[in-house]
């Protein structure tokens, strides 16, 4: 009836506006025309790519290839779609001034009620931004690892369970002389017994966990005992968790 008939139309224009507003770019690609053109795109597009619907629609969507991806990777993803699964990956774009970003795209292919394939529906975001940090933070902990590998004394850095998850070179010179895989969790050992020994006598310098601990470590294969001035401070680590977010 009339009712039910107006209520399905407000739930569809609903649903347009609804991709009209969203903040990802998004596109459908006409399945059903042998030129595969852009059917619909949404303002997002237009502020991402430069291009306004009345350039984009009827086009193909390679007016977004940059033309430098490999020829395999969007076999790989023509492939993949043609099979009729989602595909999801990165790759430079082109926007209509030329200029090039880094998009993470998703693509799914839209079936009719006997399951033919209608329409490709692409989502992308511009995520040059993104790839900047990571690449920040790349070049952050190379420039780290340099430093502390160029240190003249030993280091290592321990997990929670005593795992060593970042060392230096003589770290590595100390593994080769002493012939031992971990020298650092027994070196922790010995200055965790040293510090219970003190325990109560307040002998912890504050920044430091311990400080100039002299402790004795006995290699295997009755090699001579060494004796190790050791220092040792916390690193405090932010999980990258939802909860941690949220603290
Ligand atoms: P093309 O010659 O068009 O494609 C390279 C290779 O892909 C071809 O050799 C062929 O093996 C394969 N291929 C291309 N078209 C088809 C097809 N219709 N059927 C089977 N295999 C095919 N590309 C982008 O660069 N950026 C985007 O943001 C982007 N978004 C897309 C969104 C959707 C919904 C879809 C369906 C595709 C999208 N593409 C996108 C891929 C795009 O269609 C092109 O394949 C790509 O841009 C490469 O274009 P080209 O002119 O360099 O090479």
């Amino acid at each position: 009836d009339l009712t039910e008939r107006r209520r399905a139309e407000e739930a569809l224009k609903l649903r347009d506006r609804a991709i009209e507003a969203s903040d990802g770019s998004i596109i459908l690609v006409d399945m059903r025309e042998p030129a595969q053109p852009i059917e619909y795109v949404n303002p997002a597009f237009t502020r991402v790519t430069g291009y306004g619907s009345d350039e984009a629609i009827g086009k193909n969507q390679s007016i977004l290839s940059n033309q430098s991806m490999p020829r395999a990777f969007y076999q790989s993803l023509w492939k993949r779609i043609s099979h009729g699964e989602p595909w999801g990956g990165r790759l430079v774009n082109r926007r209509k001034d030329g200029s090039k970003y880094l998009a993470e795209l998703s693509i799914s292919p839209v079936v009719n009620g006997a399951g033919e394939v209608l329409n490709y529906l692409g989502m992308h975001r511009d995520i040059t931004e993104v790839q900047r940090l990571e690449y920040q933070v790349r070049n952050q902990k190379a420039l780290i690892e340099s430093v502390v590998d160029a240190a003249p004394v030993v280091i290592a850095l321990l997990d929670i369970d005593d795992r060593v998850v970042l060392d230096n070179h003589a770290y590595k010179m100390l593994q080769a002389d002493l012939g031992m895989a971990e020298p650092a969790p027994m070196l922790m050992t010995a200055v965790r017994a040293s510090l219970e020994l003190d325990s109560g006598r307040g002998r912890r310098t504050s920044g430091y966990l311990f400080l100039d601990r002299e402790v004795r470590l006995d290699p295997p294969g009755g090699k001579q005992p060494r004796w190790f001035s050791c220092s040792g401070s916390r690193v405090r680590e932010d999980a990258g968790t939802a909860e941690a977010f949220l603290a």
